[in-house]
């Protein structure tokens, strides 16, 4: 699919506005009371082209949660460290019918479904090496290495706040602990809480979306992290469950790995091309970004980027 006209500030600012007013259809998330605080009207886009440029408009500046977005950033790095085998040895790669903090099967299959759904990401989490806040600094430090912005960081009261509440991911956490999939203690439930709150903006979310539509290649060229294979499985990952039970449709009308979080961000890749970050905290019924949703179709629409 060629690109038909060149991506500009213009082109999406106007998509932008276009969809300003769907976060009045949505709701921002307060079941993890911290995330109630945020502005229902804050929305910004952005695109890392596969020259490394970056194209914004919105509140670009305004940072928010990661929340379920940093799930492939963990599921990278247990890969990195454990080989794929091991670490789908303890889950499936299956797509979803149920939300996001569903049990799914981890009792009548004794697995978590996929890495993306909780049980499967604070699983993948537990994967990674190191004691105590360890395997969460490598979250951390990674997501910085990604948008090359080490002024990233993590929102203590977001964190303490999803601590305080999430009992339905201490229950996974204990489910899974219970019949041997998990062998740490409750710091690797921390280091889960911890990641999804990474505050990024949605230029910083273009350019994981960028990384992994490019082989692990970051938005300037850095080639350490650079693994084909890597990069499928997540771009794999995000387009089969990504957005929940909502990957099925989402694929039919987006048709690209993207990853969202309660947070209101989405990271969308286009594989080989560009990187697509959006932020509107204002979600649909599945979790998703209203507003987000509506610009990433418009400009899959407008430049032809579906993969299908
Ligand atoms: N931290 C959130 C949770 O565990 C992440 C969920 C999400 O972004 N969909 O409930």
């Amino acid at each position: 699919t060629a690109e038909v006209t060149p991506i500009s500030e213009k082109a999406l600012n106007s998509i932008l506005e276009k969809n300003r007013a769907y976060y009045t259809q949505g709701k921002v998330a307060d079941y993890i009371p911290e995330l109630g605080k945020m502005d229902a009207k804050a929305i910004a886009f952005s695109v890392v082209d596969k020259s490394g440029k970056v194209y914004n408009t919105g509140d670009v500046s305004k940072k928010f949660t990661m929340q379920s977005i940093s799930k492939i950033i963990a599921l990278m790095i247990a890969v990195n460290e454990k080989g794929e085998a091991n670490v789908f040895d303890k889950m499936g790669y299956y797509g979803t019918d149920k939300p996001f903090n569903h049990f799914g099967n981890l009792e009548t299959m004794g697995k978590p479904l996929n890495p993306m759904m909780n049980a499967g990401a604070i699983l993948t989490t537990s994967l990674i090496s190191g004691d105590g806040e360890k395997p969460f600094v490598k979250v951390l430090e990674m997501v910085r290495y990604i948008t090359k912005n080490q002024s990233i960081d993590y929102s203590k009261s977001v964190y303490e706040s999803e601590k305080a509440t999430g009992h339905r991911n201490r229950g996974m956490f204990y489910i899974m602990k219970n019949s041997g999939l998990i062998s740490g203690n409750e710091d690797q439930l921390d280091n889960y809480f911890r990641q999804c709150s990474i505050e990024v903006t949605a230029e910083d979310l273009a350019k994981i979306g960028y990384f992994f539509a490019n082989q692990c290649t970051r938005f300037d060229g850095d080639i350490t992290y650079k693994n084909a294979e890597t990069a499928k499985l997540i771009e794999s990952q995000m387009l089969t469950a990504g957005m929940y039970e909502f990957s099925g449709e989402y694929s039919r009308t987006v048709g690209l790995p993207s990853k969202s979080g309660v947070g209101g961000g989405i990271t969308v890749s286009v594989p080989g091309k560009m990187g697509i970050g959006v932020f509107s905290p204002s979600l649909d019924q599945h979790g998703n970004s209203f507003a987000g949703y509506h610009m990433i179709l418009d400009l899959v629409k407008q430049y032809g980027l579906s993969i299908f």
